[in-house]
């Protein structure tokens, strides 16, 4: 059963992550060496996947004469191991080793799906991790490089002792409502016609209602009585919690932040619904593999 009433696309994610078995080295040298450990690659954020989008799981014998740089523990499914394993190396180098696969970014894995799907949620898992890993390699203490420890889900400073631990940044979304109307906008990173829920960081103090209230204001100009959490999403772009809101608000009236967002328009159901079915002539939504779709059907409905 899902935990969330909406499954969004990379939630779900079905692996055991069995903490209390990372700080054990033995166990977790038996479990890399088992007959039932199965790896993902990753090369430059992209995963190995099969002819219809499925991680290509391989074997520790096969993998163990490939260029593999960090390798993390990912969990237990149903017992059996799963890691990710980032190769070094360029794209090309591998063609040939693996005939009937091909690297993907998640995006493309969640397109050809057309789904959402548990599987997903391993790939954001694996490609946040590995992403962590790359841009942690130094000690924000003192600056020394630091070493992976706890298969993965840790990095240790030898040289002055700090901890360092995987990183989650949350984000909100949000539709604001008025009457029988929603704001949707465009930033100068999509095309003209192409809108979606407005977004933005959380800053450090402030709740996720304050966060919503406050994009609102700066982004569109309008200010926000109620918000209402709806969905949430594991973004691996690069470790982002996308965090799904309504938010009721006084007035239309916009006032635009243009070096955040080019044009913002509001919709109706109808027109929403038209959009979410690729059926609208004036204008398109985000597909469902982003949070900001099941937002506008959940508000549809
Ligand atoms: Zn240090």
């Amino acid at each position: 059963m899902a935990l969330q009433e909406i499954q969004s696309f990379f939630s779900g994610n079905p692996l055991d992550r069995a903490d209390h078995l990372r700080k054990d080295a033995a166990t977790m040298t038996g479990l890399l060496q088992s007959s039932e450990a199965s790896f993902m690659l990753v090369l430059n954020g992209e995963i190995l996947s099969d002819t219809v989008g499925a991680i290509y799981w391989l074997s520790y014998r096969q993998c163990a004469y490939l260029p593999v740089g960090t390798q993390i523990f990912l969990g237990l499914e149903n017992g059996s191991p799963r890691y990710a394993a980032q190769l070094v190396g360029s794209e090309g180098e591998f063609d040939d080793l693996f005939p009937d696969a091909k690297f993907r970014d998640a995006r493309a894995l969640g397109m050809k799906a057309g789904f959402a799907q548990p599987e997903l949620g391993i790939v954001a898992q694996a490609k946040s991790m590995l992403s962590w890993h790359q841009s942690h390699r130094f000690c924000a203490k003192c600056g020394a490089e630091s070493t992976l420890v706890k298969a993965g889900y840790e990095r240790q400073c030898d040289a002055c002792g700090a901890n360092h631990f995987p990183r989650t940044d949350p984000v909100v979304i949000m539709l604001a409502c008025h009457g029988d109307e929603a704001l949707v906008g465009r930033g100068p990173q999509l095309p003209p016609g192409y809108f979606s829920a407005l977004a933005g960081y959380m800053e450090p103090g402030e709740t996720i209602e304050e966060a919503v209230a406050r994009e609102l204001m700066e982004e569109a100009g309008v200010e926000a009585t109620s918000v209402t959490i709806i969905a949430n999403q594991p973004w691996p772009w690069p470790s982002s919690l996308m965090i799904g809101c309504t938010a009721l608000v006084k007035d239309k009236k916009l006032t635009l932040d243009e070096t955040e967002i080019d044009e913002a328009i509001w919709i109706t159901r109808v027109q929403a619904r038209a959009a979410l079915a690729g059926e609208s002539t004036d204008f398109m939504v985000p597909p469902p593999i982003a949070i900001a779709h099941d937002l506008i059907k959940h508000w549809v409905s």
